[in-house]
């Protein structure tokens, strides 16, 4: 069954007691959730031992990583393995995101083991895509994000796909205040779930959770998630504060 899923990615922000507090305020306000309407807290790795703590016998809501590794241990200093993060308690690892393909140069390549990784490891992987703003201008971003998804994902059989969500992320829309509108959204999250339909077929299709990011907040939310492709959200700047990202949770449990 698809599930609906917001989840924050903290990037590198918040320190120790910055992070407990964030997660104590999410706690105290949270709405029931459901196996159908999850949350996922991706926090820095030196806050994961106490996210994992903070968030242990909460149902539904889960310890979330930023990154892991392609080789599941050895000499390969200041990398943190899938092995590592299960064995911390982490259940979802972001891949693929923007600024990992930008600023450390991550191909699909290494994307598509670090995805081997995670899945092997038994973690859900939230794999990012999305275009830069020249891409969406000369108007072939659809092209753009199945390409992604095809180097990053299709070596996996149907039953691997299972652990995945995708997560559309427009660059543009990243940080800058500047949401894609919820028609904008919508186009793009049915062609991904077309090239999935096309690859595993409609049922596996139709499972996939495909996440929205970029600039999400709780004034945009309800809008972005009430579209029919739209299964939630992959939140940053407004996942720092608990009451912009508790608005955002509201959203997707009033679906
Ligand atoms: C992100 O980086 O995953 C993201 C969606 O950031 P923001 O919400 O700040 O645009």
């Amino acid at each position: 069954m698809r599930k609906k899923i917001v989840a924050a990615n903290w990037k590198m922000n918040l320190t120790l007691a910055e992070g407990k507090n964030l997660v104590d305020g999410i706690l105290a306000g949270l709405p029931a959730l459901s196996d159908a309407r999850r949350v996922v807290i991706a926090s820095p790795f030196t806050a994961i031992a106490q996210t994992v703590a903070q968030l242990q016998g909460k149902p539904y809501i889960y310890p979330g990583a930023q990154n892991c590794y392609a080789e599941n241990a050895g000499a390969y200093t200041g990398e943190v393995s899938a092995l590592m993060l299960k064995d911390a308690g982490v259940q979802y690892v972001i891949l693929g995101h923007s600024e990992r393909r930008e600023y450390f140069k991550e191909d699909s390549a290494l994307l598509a083991k670090k995805v081997n990784q995670g899945l092997s490891n038994g973690l859900q992987v939230i794999f990012c895509c999305g275009e830069p703003l020249e891409i969406r201008d000369a108007g072939t971003q659809n092209a753009h994000v199945e390409q992604q998804i095809k180097e990053g994902l299709f070596h996996l059989d149907a039953a691997q796909l299972t652990n995945i969500v995708i997560a559309y992320e427009p660059i543009w829309a990243i940080g800058t205040g500047r949401t894609a509108t919820s028609a904008q959204a919508q186009e793009i999250h049915a062609h991904i779930r077309q090239v999935i339909a096309k690859q595993y077929g409609a049922d596996a299709a139709d499972n996939m959770s495909i996440l929205y990011g970029g600039s999400c907040k709780p004034s945009n939310a309800a809008e972005l998630f009430a579209c029919p492709d739209v299964d939630g959200g992959l939140i940053g700047g407004a996942a720092l504060k608990s009451d912009e990202f508790l608005g955002i949770i509201n959203a997707m449990v009033g679906q």
